[in-house]
């Protein structure tokens, strides 16, 4: 055996299984090869990880973020949303982001991420290829694509050198261990209907998954049906580029006729409570979209309006939200919730059969949360646990494709100091960019 991960409750997150108390998940290479009663489980192994008796789970996974727009964390916040665009981020992006801080963005993006249990993030950002290698050289998994829009990004002059260079990293990444390449257009509003058919095309012929921003805004929904006669769903679903691919952020405004297409067409959807939370965009319906079999993840979108990676806590905010906004205590449970945050998420991203629970034959992205801290003892149910007490800072270790990449909160394949420092270096840049724009008026 590769790895060992023991003393802990295991939590396998397959449907109906029950917690294993005193459990271990065996190892080899990057697949898991056993999971039971630690017993059960062949011993020995070239490394062991203890869980030092807290669960032992798979990673979340965060169906939807802007990796490197960490850089813009809390840069401006409680605004409304066309003014924090137009006179805070689309500023800052346009004076920072170039290749070398996406990288920088990404890796500490992923540190971050890795650090709160996550070991698998789907992107929607600028130069792919540079997002890719840093999500290698971290070791986390991830889905990863070039952004198209009608406009020109800091990546690509034009959406057709978008759609270029997502069909090279189509090629270049197919069959890769840790990076599934994927096809992304921004918007419905933003990106017009034939660039969006060719963008799923793309992702048809590569058999990715095609993600895309819907049904954010009541702007967006009211937009398509006063000037279309219709929803952003149907407008999509009419084109024709819905499938079992299509990773659906947000789809908070939607019709009971547009939660029937999502599930119909199996659209998986990317719910990010906590930034329609923040930029008041609304509460989008899961629990309608779970009644009718619709595929539902977390994400937590980027970090300028979260404003951290922090999916756990996404997750816990959801599940104390719908209670609030339904008024039943029983909406949403806990056992719910942790399936979206892990199962629920691979399945968004056409991961199912590979990650999100821990099984024989699956990659192993495992973490470790610990349960001794006071506000975790003591534990009685290990998924009301997670959802109600647990906290981020809890995660002791952490592997992603077998390979131990967190280990007692210390991230063993990049220097977090000097991630750190770099990052605390460019900040005054980005400050900068946005007092000249109000300087300008
Ligand atoms: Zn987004």
């Amino acid at each position: 055996m590769d790895l060992l991960i023991v003393n802990g409750t295991v939590l396998t997150m397959e449907p109906g299984a029950k917690p294993i108390v005193d459990g271990a998940v065996a190892v080899r290479g990057q697949d898991i090869v056993a999971v039971g009663p630690r017993e059960s489980v062949p011993v020995p192994a070239a490394k062991v990880l203890d869980a030092g008796g807290g669960l032992i789970l798979p990673g979340f996974v965060n169906t939807h973020t802007h990796l490197a727009m960490v850089l813009l964390r809390g840069l401006a916040d409680d605004l409304p949303l066309k003014e924090w665009l137009e006179q805070h981020i689309w500023p800052a992006e346009k004076a920072v982001m170039d290749a070398e801080t996406v990288k920088l963005g990404t890796l500490w993006a992923a540190v971050e991420s890795l650090k709160a249990g996550v070991t698998c993030v789907c992107d929607m950002y600028f130069y792919a290829p540079t997002v890719a290698e840093a999500l290698e050289q971290v070791g986390i998994r991830g889905v990863v694509p070039e952004s198209i829009i009608d406009f020109p990004t800091p990546s690509c002059p034009s959406p057709e050198v978008a759609l270029e260079k997502q069909r090279e990293l189509c090629e270049r990444y197919r069959q890769h261990p840790l990076i599934t390449p994927a096809v992304a257009a921004h918007a419905p509003y933003s990106v017009n209907a034939k660039n969006i058919a060719k963008a799923a095309e793309l992702a048809e012929e590569f058999d990715v998954p095609f993600l895309i921003h819907v049904a954010e805004t009541r702007w967006e929904m009211e937009t398509f049906q006063k000037e279309k006669g219709t929803t952003p769903v149907q407008y999509l679903a009419d084109l024709g580029v819905l499938s079992s691919r299509t990773v659906a952020a947000h789809c908070v405004h939607v019709t009971a006729e547009d939660i029937a297409t999502l599930a119909e067409l199996g659209v998986g959807v990317a719910a990010n409570p906590v930034s329609n939370l923040k930029l008041a965009s609304g509460v989008a319906p899961l629990p309608q979209m779970l009644a009718q079999g619709v595929k539902v993840g977390f994400g937590t979108d980027g970090a300028a309006s979260n404003n951290t990676l922090d999916l756990l806590r996404d997750a816990q905010i959801a599940a104390l939200l719908y209670k609030g906004v339904t008024g039943d205590p029983t909406c949403m449970p806990a056992p719910t919730v942790a399936a979206l945050l892990t199962r629920g998420g691979a399945e968004v991203l056409g991961l199912g059969k590979v990650v999100g629970t821990l099984a024989v034959g699956k990659r192993a992205d495992v973490v470790c949360l610990a349960t001794h801290e006071p506000h975790a003892v003591p534990v009685y149910d290990p998924e009301s646990h997670l959802i109600y007490a647990a906290r981020a800072s809890d995660v002791q270790h952490v592997v992603v494709n077998g390979k131990t990449l967190v280990e007692n909160h210390k991230v063993l394949t990049v220097d977090e100091d000097a991630l750190r420092r770099e990052v605390f270096r460019l900040a005054p840049k980005v400050r900068g960019a946005v007092e000249a724009v109000k300087a300008k008026g």
